[in-house]
C-alpha cells in the first residue's frame, strides 16, 4: 500500500494525480493607512504639481538617502527614467546605445525615441544578464552610452562593466526597474553607474501605480534631468528663465504619486529582505534536479528576486518547455514564459517599423542597422528554455517548499 501511494503522489496532477501545491499562496495588501494618510496630505496642499508640493521632493529625498546617492529626481515611468537618463547624457540622433536583449520594452523605448539605435549584446546564460565580453564587441566609435539591466534583481557583473566603461569613456546607465534592494560587492545597485533609473508601476518591489526615479552622484546630471522631466522648463538653477534649448518630454510625477511613494518606501526593506530569501531558498530546494538550471547569482551579488527565473534542458524533457511549464501550471504553480522572444525580434525590429511605416533611426543616419536571427544567440537559447516562478514578499516558507516540491516532481516525471 505505500508504494502505491508513493506513486500516487508523483502522478502529475496535469494527469490526474494530486497537485503538489496544496494550498493557495500567501497575499497580502501593499497599501495600508499609511498610503492613505499621505494622500490626504497631498490632497490637502490644495496642488498635486510637484514643483508646489512637498509629496514629491520628500520621496525623491528620502529614497536618495536610502540608497546612498547624493541626488534623485522621480518621472511619470521607469521608460521615462531611462528616456531622461539618455537624453541626460546628450544621447541623440545615430547615436549607439548597448543593452540587453532580454528586458522589458521600456529599456530601449527611450534609445528610440531620442533616435539613437539600440545594440544588443549576447547575455550570460545563467544569470541572463549583459555578457561583458559581448558588450565589447559591441563597442564603436559612435557607441554613447551602455544601459546595463539587472534583470530580475540579479546584479550585473559590474566590475567588468565599469572596467570596459573606463576603458572606452562611455557612461553606463543601470536600468534598476527589477533590482530595488539589489547588490553588488556591498555596493547598491543605481549607484554603480553614472545613473540609476528604477520603475514604481504597479509590478515592481513598490508601486506608485506608475512613476520613476532617477539617482546619480553628479549634481550638474541631476539638474539637467531634472529640466528634462519637464520640458526643459527651467523652473530653477542657472537657467532658470530661459527657452528650452532642446527638446525635453513632459515626464513629471504628480503629488499623489510621490505621497504614496513616501508610504511605499518604509515597506521596502522588508519587501528585498522577504523576496532574496524566499529566491535564494527555491535555488537551494531545486538545485541538482537533473535537466533543470537555478537562477544563477552573479558573484558578489545580493538578488531581490522580482521573478525567479529557471531554465531546462528542453530536448531531455518530454513536450520541451511548454510542456514542463502546462505541467507545472497543473500542479498549481503559476510558471510562465517570461520572455517569450529577445526584444529584437519583436515587430517593429523585425518588420523595421519604428516610426510607423518609417525605419529610421535604423535607416537615415548614415548607417544601416539590422537585428538578424542569431544575433545574440545565448539570449535566443534562453527565451526557447526558461520560465518564470512568482516571488512575492507575501509568500511563507511553505510557498516556497511546495513550488520546488512542484518543479522537481514535474522534472522527475518528465526525464527521458
Ligand atoms: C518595468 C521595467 C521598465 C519600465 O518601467 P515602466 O515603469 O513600466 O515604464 C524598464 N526596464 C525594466 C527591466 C523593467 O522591468
Amino acid at each position: 500500500m505505500a508504494g502505491t501511494k508513493t506513486l500516487e503522489s508523483t502522478r502529475l496532477a496535469i494527469e490526474g494525480g494530486p497537485r503538489a501545491k496544496t494550498t493557495p499562496y500567501g497575499a497580502g495588501k501593499r497599501f495600508g493607512k499609511e498610503e492613505l494618510a499621505q494622500l490626504r496630505e497631498a490632497l490637502e496642499q490644495n496642488t498635486l504639481f510637484y514643483f508646489k508640493g512637498k509629496k514629491v521632493r520628500a520621496f525623491t529625498e528620502k529614497f536618495a538617502s536610502m540608497i546612498g546617492a547624493p541626488h534623485c529626481v522621480a518621472t511619470s515611468s521607469g521608460t521615462a527614467a531611462i528616456h531622461v537618463a539618455l537624453s541626460t547624457l546628450g544621447v541623440g540622433v545615430g547615436d549607439e546605445v548597448i543593452t540587453s536583449p532580454l528586458t522589458d520594452m521600456g529599456t530601449v523605448i527611450g534609445i528610440l525615441f531620442q533616435n539613437a539605435i539600440p545594440i544588443f549584446a549576447d547575455v550570460e546564460p545563467h544569470t541572463y544578464n549583459l555578457d561583458p565580453g559581448a558588450v565589447e564587441r559591441a563597442v564603436t566609435p559612435r557607441t554613447k552610452a551602455i544601459v546595463a539591466v539587472h534583470l530580475a534583481g540579479n546584479p550585473c557583473d559590474m566590475d567588468a562593466l565599469l572596467f570596459l566603461s573606463q576603458k572606452y569613456s562611455v557612461p553606463i546607465i543601470e536600468d534598476c526597474a527589477q533590482a530595488f534592494g539589489t547588490l553588488y560587492r556591498g555596493r547598491k545597485a543605481g549607484t554603480l553607474g553614472v545613473l540609476g533609473c528604477f520603475s514604481t508601476n504597479d509590478f515592481k518591489h513598490i508601486s506608485t501605480g506608475d512613476g520613476g526615479l532617477i539617482v546619480t552622484a553628479h549634481k550638474a546630471l541631476a539638474g539637467r534631468a531634472f529640466e528634462i522631466t519637464d520640458k526643459n522648463y527651467y523652473r530653477q538653477g542657472e537657467h532658470a528663465g530661459k527657452s528650452p534649448r532642446f527638446l525635453a518630454p513632459n515626464y513629471r510625477m504628480t503629488e499623489l504619486q510621490g505621497a504614496v511613494g513616501l508610504a511605499q518606501l518604509d515597506r521596502l526593506g522588508t519587501v528585498c529582505r522577504r523576496r532574496n530569501e524566499l529566491g535564494d531558498r527555491l535555488s537551494l530546494l531545486i538545485s541538482g534536479t537533473e535537466g533543470v538550471q537555478p537562477h544563477e547569482i552573479t558573484p558578489g551579488g545580493v538578488c531581490t528576486y522580482f521573478n525567479y527565473m529557471a531554465r531546462i534542458e528542453t530536448g531531455r524533457f518530454k513536450g520541451g518547455l511548454d510542456g514542463f511549464i502546462g505541467a507545472l501550471n497543473a500542479e498549481g504553480v503559476p510558471a510562465w514564459r517570461h520572455y517569450p522572444k529577445t526584444l529584437y525580434e519583436a515587430d517593429l525590429f523585425a518588420n523595421r517599423t519604428i516610426y510607423h511605416e518609417s525605419p529610421f533611426p535604423l535607416e537615415g543616419t548614415g548607417r544601416s542597422y539590422s537585428y538578424p536571427k542569431g544575433l545574440c544567440p545565448v539570449a535566443e537559447e534562453i527565451t526557447g528554455s526558461s520560465f518564470s516562478l512568482p516571488v512575492s514578499e507575501f509568500f511563507t516558507d511553505r510557498d516556497i517548499e511546495e513550488t520546488a516540491q512542484a518543479v522537481r516532481k514535474v522534472a522527475q516525471a518528465l526525464l527521458r
